[in-house]
């Protein structure tokens, strides 16, 4: 690996871009002082990831930034990419070519990438490690540091050795791992806490796992038992299907056998018609008997009064003998009040009552009359009537 070249823009005296190229193993900066050749050794320092402004001869990150003159004004950024040849692989990654940047911000932010991607400043320590080198390893000697390792102390000179030897590729990684360790005792910590206050939770849980375990076990016993009731099922529906297939067969028949009666039914329902019409007619010739039986009944009670009334020969008081018409009145009225309350046929009731009441009119007007005379010939021709209307009625009930 070797260092192909250095890119300053913005930084410290080096206000426009400038590219510095280093095609042999060594080289030389040379310039009058006040030129700016210690600038360029501290970009060095200041890509390579200088934590110290004071070694860079600044107090804060901003103080690398050109401040401006009377020809050009100030910048608002420090860049420096440096190139190394790594085709050897020295650096651990996996490129032929690696550009490390750095940059830094007005307001103190630095932003670093390697091979322009964005990457944290541990990120390219761990690279630079690797290849047992640091922004302020024993490699990069300032101005006026020459006498340094002369005048280190014994703690100082060791870490000169061991940055020398590789070691602090290994310092790095157990700094790193003791911050894991650290963290990791921590969020130890922080699970047992959480365990504690899971308990409760957690035993619930495992009742819940056991009860679902359960549940599992008795779907696939229910899973069983379906099954078996599927080919039981399967085998009383095969039977009861051959069953009603019998039945429909048999019904099939029987319907077939309807349909032949149906047929022979309707041919016969001609002659049924017929026998209603007849029954037809006798009902109306029943009503008709009906109505006539009526009037004939009418008729003989009509015949039965007058025949009553022209028989007529109750017995009349003697003539020239005072009967007293009161005594005579208050026994017929006694006899007519008997007549209408006792329960004698309604015809001969009614007769009664009509020849009471023709008597009392009688002798309410003319108590010496003569007594009535029975009309023969009249009589003769209501009997010969009545007898015909009996004769009617009977052959009617008939
Ligand atoms: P010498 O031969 O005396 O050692 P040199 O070549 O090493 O000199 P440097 O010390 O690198 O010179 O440069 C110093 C110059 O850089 C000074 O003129 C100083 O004004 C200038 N300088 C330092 N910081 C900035 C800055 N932020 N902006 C502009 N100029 C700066
Ligand atoms: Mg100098």
């Amino acid at each position: 690996m070797h260092l192909k070249s250095i890119e300053l823009s913005g930084f410290k005296s080096f206000a426009k871009k400038s590219v510095l190229e280093f095609t042999s193993p060594i080289a030389g900066i040379v310039g009058p002082n006040g030129s700016g050749k210690s600038n360029a050794a501290e970009a060095f320092r200041f890509v390579l990831g200088e934590q110290s402004m004071k070694a860079l001869r600044g107090k804060r990150g901003p103080d690398m930034i050109w401040t401006g003159n009377d020809r050009l004004p100030r910048a608002n950024r420090a860049r420096v990419a440096v190139t190394f040849d790594n085709r050897n692989r020295l650096l651990d990654i996996d490129f032929d070519e690696v550009v490390i940047e750095r940059v830094v911000h007005r307001d103190g932010a630095h932003e670093y990438a390697i091979n322009g991607s964005k990457v944290r400043l541990k990120d390219i320590v761990a690279l630079l490690a690797s290849a047992n080198i640091g922004a302020s390893g024993h490699h990069i000697i300032s101005q006026g540091e020459a006498d340094k390792i002369l005048n280190a102390s014994t703690r100082e000179r060791r870490e000169i050795i061991e940055e020398a030897l590789g070691l602090k590729t290994y310092h790095y990684k157990k700094a790193e791992s003791e911050k894991k360790l650290l963290k990791t005792e921590e969020n130890m910590k922080e699970a047992y806490s959480l365990r504690r206050e899971l308990a409760p939770q957690l035993k619930f849980l495992e009742r819940q796992m056991r009860r679902l375990e359960r549940s599992r076990e008795l779907k696939a016993q229910l899973a069983d038992a379906y099954r078996t009731y599927c080919t039981h099922e399967r085998a009383f529906v095969r039977a009861q299907t051959q069953r009603l297939e019998a039945a429909r067969a048999k019904l099939t028949a029987e319907v077939t056998r309807a349909r032949a009666e149906c047929t022979h039914t309707q041919q016969s329902e001609a002659s049924d018609t017929a026998l209603t019409d007849t029954l037809a007619a006798i009902d109306e010739r029943l009503r008709t008997v009906a109505t006539e039986k009526t009037e004939y009944m009418h008729t003989r009670g009509r015949l039965e009064g007058q025949l009553a009334a022209v028989c007529d020969t109750s017995p009349q008081p003697p003539h020239g003998v005072a009967i007293p018409f009161a005594d005579v009145e208050q026994f017929l009225h006694d006899i007519r009040a008997g007549l209408e309350k006792g329960d004698a046929g309604a015809t001969a009731r009614r007769t009664l009552i009509k020849r009471i009441d023709a008597f009392l009119q009688r002798f309410r007007h003319d108590t010496r009359q003569p007594a009535p005379t029975v009309d023969e010939g009249r009589t003769a021709s209501l009997k010969g009537e009545l007898q015909d209307v009996e004769e009617a009625l009977a052959a009617l009930e008939s």
